[in-house]
């Protein structure tokens, strides 16, 4: 990838990864440092950078217990064991079922797909893990319909990714929130894309003031390194004890080393206030954009995950969008076919966001000529 305003533009940061973009010199530290001391013991110790990350994502969040892993689909494989372990140890057997959104997105492990509400990543993997139910993301009355005594957790994004970046209201997630709390089910939070700094706080559940029992963290969390890690309180953990669960890498000295690099560099009122400054800039250049051409018909997303919806003109056509904008020198995404999405670095310069909306909007004028 080219560097400055040479070459493939950068725009779009390897999914929500590379929230410092490549090659930060704090993470390069971090790394080199690490690997000249120790790379990896048997879990069946711990080591200093995985207890450092612990104690400083225990000390920043909800949480009083961490465990990590090496992806986000894995971080919601243990989530999700855990909210079902935990309800089997507590209530019994019959606690088991799950309530999940449609388009939400968790992973690709069958649990994960099977919770995910798109069935476009289940199907022809059957059968799948039973005990599951879709609500509908944003309709407090479509969980009502479904959740019972019977219900262990509401699995949720506080925003659905891949689904077309769309942020739930906070009257929606303080509703799961009562109705969770109605049940004596759990609130399972989905950040590995919404988290570390990409909203605008730390996690996007501080936004809402609702406080989950559990919440999963990938993508950013390690800066380009893999990384996964569930945090949970006391009250759930021990569900998780030590034989019932776990992972060969989980903890794993040099993707904790960076992890904590990535945490301790974004969580801080700097990087947090730009990303709020970046939102505002990325805003005012898609109305701009929009007011010329007319192709969106919401600008949407919070901090810098930012989702742009085809208006009806142009339905679906998101993804044509994405050639386009390759052959200006600018790498976009989409969420879903009619959502252009945008998760660049958390530190992108605002000079690079200038030129990057320079080159969507050459990429937009010939999908607005060639669809004339
Ligand atoms: C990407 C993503 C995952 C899966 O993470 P992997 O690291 O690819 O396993 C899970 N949940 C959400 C919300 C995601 O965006």
């Amino acid at each position: 990838m080219g560097s400055g305003g040479q070459g493939v533009h950068r725009l779009r940061r390897g999914i929500a990864v590379n929230a410092l973009g490549h090659c930060h010199p704090k993470l390069v530290d971090a790394l080199t440092t690490q690997a000249n001391k120790l790379w990896h013991l048997s879990n069946v110790y711990t080591n200093e950078p995985a207890l450092n990350l612990a104690r400083e994502l225990v000390s920043r969040t909800f949480a009083d217990k961490v465990y990590f892993c090496s992806s986000g689909g894995e971080a919601n494989e243990a989530a999700f064991k855990l909210a079902r372990r935990w309800a089997f140890d507590n209530f019994g057997e019959r606690k088991h079922k799950i309530i999940s959104f449609k388009q939400g997105f968790h992973g690709r492990t069958l649990f994960t797909v099977s919770v995910g509400g798109q069935p476009k990543y289940s199907e022809g993997f059957g059968p799948v893990p039973g005990g599951i139910h879709h609500a509908r993301f944003n309709d407090l009355d479509s969980v009502r319909e479904l959740i019972d005594d019977d219900t262990c957790a509401v699995v949720v994004e506080p925003i659905q990714g891949e689904g077309g970046v769309t942020p739930a209201t906070p009257e929606f997630l303080q509703g799961l929130r009562e109705l969770c709390d109605r049940h004596q089910a759990l609130l399972v939070v989905d950040e590995v894309q919404s988290g570390v700094g990409r909203s605008g706080k730390l996690y996007t559940y501080m936004h809402y003031g609702v406080i989950p029992d559990i919440l999963t963290s990938a993508k950013a969390l390690g800066g380009g390194f893999p990384i996964g890690a569930m945090l949970t309180t006391d009250r759930v953990a021990p569900s998780l004890a030590v034989g019932t669960h776990g992972s060969t890498y989980g903890g794993n000295a040099l993707a904790c080393a960076v992890g904590l690099a990535a945490l301790t560099t974004i969580d801080t009122s700097e990087v947090l206030e730009g990303v709020e400054r970046r939102h505002a800039l990325f805003r005012e250049h898609l109305d701009v954009i929009n007011r010329k051409y007319g192709v969106f018909k919401e600008i949407r997303g919070m901090g810098l995950l930012i989702g742009a919806e085809m208006s009806d003109a142009y339905e679906g056509k998101a993804r044509d969008i994405l050639p386009l904008a390759l052959e200006e020198g600018l790498m976009a995404l989409v969420a879903g076919p009619n959502v252009l999405r945008m998760a660049p670095s958390l530190v992108i310069p605002e000079a690079d966001i200038q030129e990057g909306m320079a080159r969507l909007e050459l990429a937009i004028e010939r999908l607005v000529s060639a669809s004339e």
